[in-house]
């Protein structure tokens, strides 16, 4: 299988902005396991921005662009210090994609992007995608990682995308607000009603990116790509998504 994997900072650091170093290391460790039963795996993370602030000792997320863009290009650095280091340790070799929305809408870039990528495949290396968040402004960029990996996703005809989140996947309700709220474990295709479950922005729900998310799985599903939303806080989980067994996570099933 064809695997994309999207990690958020909410992942990869502590509630302190510090790396959550067993964290890591888990998920590089099953990432690596993947890749020697076969399968083919791409990860899309997050944590430029938020490394950045913790390198450069700043008190709180910068708000102003340049600072914004600074800490990014600093803390990228250090993003992929720690996958190389990590994955390095597990015999794997890694490369470093830097997209904006730019580079999938003109059709020559987009060409590049996939020769490139289907070659690291072949050449048996794990690339790891981020946003250029360092030149992207709100023009040409992606804006979120949920809808990059799902637009690597489909770039590189992938089989599933898994969105690692701090959500345990899609409930029924809100389940801050109802206490019957149910986990969403199975959904055929991406129903537009979907779309009223991710509340709006700013809700409860939405504030935790689920619209971004669902929109994600929309577009996996209409190109042929299941999408899974797992809660990141056990790496290990990866190995039930990718053996296909349900439970304790949101499957959207690809029409
Ligand atoms: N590209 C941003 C970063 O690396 C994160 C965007 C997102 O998480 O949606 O900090």
């Amino acid at each position: 299988m064809r695997i994309v994997i999207k990690v958020g900072t909410s992942t990869l650091a502590h509630e302190t902005g510090k790396l959550n170093i067993k964290r890591t290391t888990d998920l590089c460790g099953v990432l690596s396991d993947l890749k020697n039963a076969g399968h083919e795996v791409i990860l899309v993370s997050s944590g430029a921005i938020g490394m950045g602030v913790g390198k450069l000792g700043l008190s709180e997320k910068p708000k102003d662009i340049p600072t914004k863009q600074a800490a990014a290009a600093v803390g990228q650095c250090e993003l992929m210090y720690t996958y190389d280091r990590n994955f390095t340790e597990f015999g794997q070799t890694v490369a470093q994609i830097l997209l904006t929305g730019s580079d999938f809408s003109a059709e020559d870039r987009h060409e590049n992007f996939t020769n490139t990528l289907f070659k690291l495949l072949e050449l048996g290396v794990l690339p790891i995608i981020n946003e250029n968040d360092t030149i992207a402004t709100e023009e040409i960029k992606v804006g979120d990682n949920d809808t990059l990996s799902a637009l690597v996703a489909v770039s590189a005809k992938a089989d599933l995308l898994v969105i690692l989140s701090d959500v345990d996947g899609l409930y029924s309700a809100d389940p801050h607000k109802d206490t019957n709220a149910k986990l969403i474990e199975r959904v055929q295709g991406c129903p537009a009603e979907l779309f009223d479950l991710a509340g709006g922005e700013g809700s409860a729900l939405g504030t935790g990116g689920m619209r971004t998310k669902i929109k994600a799985a929309k577009l996996c599903v209409e190109n042929g790509a299941d999408m899974v939303i797992a809660n990141g806080e056990n790496p290990e989980v990866l190995y039930e998504i990718v053996n296909g067994n349900l439970g304790g996570y949101t499957r959207f099933f690809a029409e």
